[in-house]
């Protein structure tokens, strides 16, 4: 119940900073998106799932754009993502998942897509499928290694986009910040990133969110997460709507 409350609160707070893009995507009449939230994990289990789980719903529910349906277990994911299921989504948001998940079929699940469906990724949604090339391919990296938790100013790199509307830079984020290899900047569009590493200062090019198009499908990767307290900061949602809003073409 507090774990309700606590999530009601802030989705309302923000609905009152949305309050002009919330009406306008009502009066456009649209249906909203329905979502497939993962959270299965094989290795690393964050315990920011649930609450990263409570955000995105509420953030669907506030701005009307989409509602969610939720794959916890091997046995939800293997039944909501056959060829057949996956026509009832229009996108698959990986919330902290790791590891090689147990899809039904992944030629299958690349294909939908590239048939223009909406791929999220969140923080550890880069730590999933080290030995499935195409994923990493589709998503833009994969997770290297982190070092202690650290206080970072987060750079927008593109401040037009609707994945960065409303955010001030620098952002100051304090998480657990990952860092990338299999990354190759030419290949997507950044949103956010930092000109220092994290953990030692030194000077350089360290991203934190990006966008890709393959297909006609949408890849929206962002790094924060770890912490429930990034999770539930005024701009990581705001972050977030806008990444889903523009992975959903709405
Ligand atoms: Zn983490």
């Amino acid at each position: 119940m507090r774990g309700f409350a606590r999530g009601a609160a802030l989705s309302a707070g923000f609905a009152m900073l949305a309050g002009a893009a919330v009406s306008g995507e009502v009066a456009a009449g649209q249906k909203p998106a329905r979502l497939l939230l993962v959270t299965v994990t094989k290795t690393y289990h964050h315990e920011s799932i649930p609450r990263l789980v409570e955000r995105i719903e509420g953030l669907g529910r506030q701005s009307g754009l989409f509602g969610v349906d939720i794959a916890a277990t091997d046995a939800e994911l293997g039944a909501k993502t056959t060829p057949d299921a996956l026509k009832a989504y229009d996108g698959v948001v990986f919330v902290n998942t790791t590891g090689d998940l147990p899809l039904a079929n992944r030629d299958a699940f690349l294909a939908w897509i590239e048939s223009g469906k909406a791929l999220v990724g969140i923080h550890a949604a880069a730590d999933t499928f080290h030995g499935w090339p195409a994923f990493i391919s589709l998503l833009g990296a994969e997770f290297d290694y982190h070092k202690e938790q650290a206080k970072v100013k987060v750079l927008i790199d593109d401040p037009k986009s609707p994945d960065t509307e409303g955010l001030v830079a620098p952002i100051e984020l304090f998480d657990e910040i990952y860092l990338y290899k299999s990354f190759d900047r030419a290949r997507v569009h950044m949103l956010l990133s930092l000109d220092r590493h994290p953990n030692t200062g030194e000077p350089g090019f360290y991203p934190i969110a990006w966008t890709r198009e393959q297909g006609k499908g949408r890849v929206f990767y962002t790094a924060p997460g770890h912490r429930d307290e990034v999770v539930d900061s005024e701009w990581f949602g705001r972050h977030l709507l806008g990444g889903i809003r523009w992975s959903l073409r709405r």
